[in-house]
């Protein structure tokens, strides 16, 4: 038998409701809506701040959620990460890296010890993050000191039209470049530029690209 469409829906409309009284199915209450019910609310007893996403320049804001470990120990576990909904950038969204956030936080692979691997060594070490700071401005200095260059002397024309050697100050090394991330505020380029001017370093980025 050819049916319409009509046809169908009506034939299939009256079945299911025969079933029902039959009491073989279950009709208008959806099965995963039940099933949500039952489960605790994901964000009951935690604590709210607002934030921003590391990963790139868009900046989207975030809202992390945070809930204790031990009830008063302020041990705090962030358990959530989603858009913040009153910012004119996101609006409440994020892109999948964004939604993914909370997995920097919260991962059992995230690295939480300074390791330092010697040159030619095969292995890592763990070392205090006071020894990482010295010896990365150890190297930094020593970098800088072997390939500072203060002067350089170039040809140019004098003001008789004759070519013409010149002393020029450089004051600079191009050992040493720097590359920002775009979770870097303003004050924190601000610093970071006097920083490395005041080292010389002439080779400066960013990964941000708004
Ligand atoms: S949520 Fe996505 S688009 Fe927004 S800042 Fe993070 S990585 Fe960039």
């Amino acid at each position: 038998m050819k049916l319409s469409r009509r046809q169908f829906l009506r034939v299939g409309g009256g079945t299911a409701a025969g079933l029902a009284t039959a009491g073989v199915v279950e009709l208008s209450r959806p099965q995963g809506a039940r099933a949500m019910v039952q489960q605790p609310w994901k964000l009951r007893d935690t604590r709210q701040v607002a934030s921003i996403c590391p990963y790139c320049a868009v900046g989207c804001a975030t809202i992390i959620h945070a809930r204790e470990k031990t009830p008063g120990q302020k041990d705090w576990q962030v358990v959530n990460i989603e858009g913040h909904p009153d910012s004119p950038i996101n609006a409440g969204t994020l892109c999948p890296k964004g939604a993914a956030s909370i997995q920097l936080a919260v991962n059992a692979r995230r690295q939480t010890k300074a390791l330092y691997r010697a040159a030619g060594s095969d292995r890592w070490e763990e070392k205090p993050l006071d020894w990482m700071y010295d010896r990365v401005a150890q190297l930094i200095k020593e970098a800088r000191d072997s390939t500072f260059v203060r002067t350089q002397r170039v040809q140019t024309t004098g003001q008789d039209g004759r070519p013409v050697e010149v002393e020029r100050k450089l004051n600079h090394t191009k050992a040493i470049a720097s590359l920002g991330g775009a979770t870097m505020d303003n004050e924190w380029n601000y610093l970071h530029l006097k920083l490395m001017r005041s080292l010389g370093v002439v080779y400066l980025e960013n990964q941000a690209r708004i």
